[in-house]
């Protein structure tokens, strides 16, 4: 990996690492790659998600590493800017809101695939729980 040099998109200030995230320590906003953003987001839901980016019409922010015109993008409730390359930009609080939405990204099939499990663990729980 070549550490490529982040710049916040708001404040243009280059971004500290934090975690798995970077941070502006101006605006405190996150810089997050998509593929640890979905990391995340599967330890949150303890399952795997699959995250429906919704396009929205807003102005757009340059991306954090190229520079180039991020996708303004809702996620849920949140509201986002996204460059598929590069990474999401989270403003102050948006990750917070956006962890708490984690179970609603869950992918369907694996919705499918639990749930007779569960089912059969709770017929076992009562079989064996008297
Ligand atoms: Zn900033
Ligand atoms: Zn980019």
């Amino acid at each position: 990996m070549s550490a490529m040099e982040l710049a916040c998109p708001v404040c243009d200030a280059p971004l500290e690492e934090a975690g798995r995230t970077s941070r502006c320590r101006l605006c405190e906003g996150a810089w997050i790659s998509e593929d640890v953003l979905v990391a995340i987001l599967e330890q949150r839901a303890s399952t795997l998600v699959d995250l429906p980016w919704e396009p929205r019409q807003d102005k757009p922010r340059p991306c954090a590493g190229c520079k180039a015109e991020m996708q303004t993008v809702n996620l849920g409730s949140v509201q986002l800017d996204r460059c598929p390359a590069h990474g999401v930009w989270f403003d102050a609080d948006e990750l917070a809101a956006l962890l708490k939405q984690a179970k609603a990204f869950t992918t369907k099939e694996m919705a499918a695939v639990s749930e007779p499990k569960h089912g059969l663990l709770g017929k076992l729980a009562k079989l064996f729980g008297g």
